[in-house]
């Protein structure tokens, strides 16, 4: 197992590559976007976009939004920058936690439209335990249905635009064709964001009809509707810690008192419980959890050294999420050996060995 020389990510992070220094794609990004990335021009471009748009239809962009630091500094730029006519979508996630809640009314308070879109919970239950159960995806539901479900809105509310938050790929590593263009198309979407999934294969006894939410529109829908979905990271250097003081300067957001389970910040994926064994479980896979992305997000940002960051994640990365395995098992409607059974079937036998019935590392990050 490789690891990145300047971060400390891992080679087994899906479409991620190194240079020849041992430099991973994430890191090299970040360093082009300090000295290369003329942002002024980026921005004019987004300016330009925006003109051309701008009280043709009642809404002029979606931003996708869940009351979360990132959505709120782009719905803010977006609105009180840009000058358009926001509107925010939210997808109601499983398990919806009151601080998230919270965030969310206080946001809108500050004068957004929104309108919060609940995917079908008990079908959106069965994805998401096919999901954990059969690749170790315990929010399938909820993570192929944030683009989907956009896509929808915007040809039934005749929107032009859709502006996401960063592209994880280029931002985080993995696929580097993103770079130097704002737009995705729908192949990209459902390859990279929804893993090639089509709930239609795997959730049996529903008509296309009630599984419209999870299903994108047709290639003539989009065609004909003619719209863009941009990534706000193309337009301004992502940072998500600048986001986070910002939605806590301006909006007032709260967050955990303390860290998240799994890594050493507080303020980041607060929707849903289910984030925590998302991030566990894609530590068993891949070697990795939240606190080691948390801390390559740092380094990039300059605020922690690598040396801290190995410290960190040997503390607190794929710490077993114990206080809520109840509620997992609960949601998924699980016995607790079955549910162990999931984590022993997609543990990375290379990567770890189990002691004590707990998956323990047998590697160390250097
Ligand atoms: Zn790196």
């Amino acid at each position: 197992m490789k690891t990145c020389t300047k971060c400390v990510m891992l080679d087994t992070r899906p479409r991620l590559s190194f240079n020849k220094d041992g430099v991973c794609a994430a890191c090299e990004w970040s360093d082009i976007k300090r000295s290369e990335i003329d942002w002024d021009s980026r921005s004019q471009e987004l300016h330009a976009l925006c003109d051309s748009i701008r009280g043709k239809q009642r809404y002029d962009c979606i931003v996708p939004a869940s009351g979360g630091k990132d959505s709120t500094y782009v719905a803010d730029k977006m609105k009180n920058e840009y000058g358009l006519n926001v509107l925010t979508v939210t997808i109601t996630p499983p398990l919806e936690t009151e601080i998230i809640q919270k965030n969310m009314a206080n946001f809108l308070s500050y004068g957004y439209d929104n309108i919060k879109v609940t995917p079908n919970p008990a079908i959106a239950k069965e994805i998401n335990k096919y999901g954990f159960v059969e690749q170790g995806r315990p929010l399938l539901s909820w993570t192929s249905c944030l683009n989907s479900v956009m896509f929808r809105m915007a040809i039934d509310f005749h929107i032009p635009l859709i502006m996401f938050g960063e592209e994880g790929e280029t931002e985080y590593g993995g696929s580097t064709e993103l770079r130097y263009t704002p737009y995705y198309d729908i192949d990209f979407a459902i390859e990279v964001y929804t893993y090639g999934n089509d709930p239609q294969k795997y959730v049996k006894g529903h008509d296309e009809r009630e599984l419209s939410l999870w299903l994108y529109p047709s290639k003539e829908e989009l065609k004909k509707a003619d719209f863009k979905v941009a990534h706000w990271s193309y337009y301004e250097n992502w940072d998500s810690y600048t986001h986070f003081t910002f939605a806590r300067d301006h909006y007032g957001m709260k967050i955990n008192e303390g860290r998240n389970t799994g890594t050493y910040t507080g303020f980041g994926q607060l929707d849903t419980p289910l984030y925590e064994l998302h991030t566990y479980m894609m530590y068993l896979k891949f070697g990795f959890g939240r606190c080691l992305q948390d801390a390559c997000i740092d380094i990039r940002g300059g605020r922690i050294s690598r040396s801290e960051a190995i410290d960190l994640v040997n503390k607190y990365d794929g710490e077993y999420p114990e206080a809520n395995i109840p509620v997992f098992l609960d949601y998924y409607g699980m016995t607790k050996s079955e549910f162990d059974a999931v984590l022993d079937r997609h543990a990375n036998k290379e990567l770890f060995e189990k002691k004590n019935g707990i998956w323990s590392p047998a590697f160390s990050i250097r």
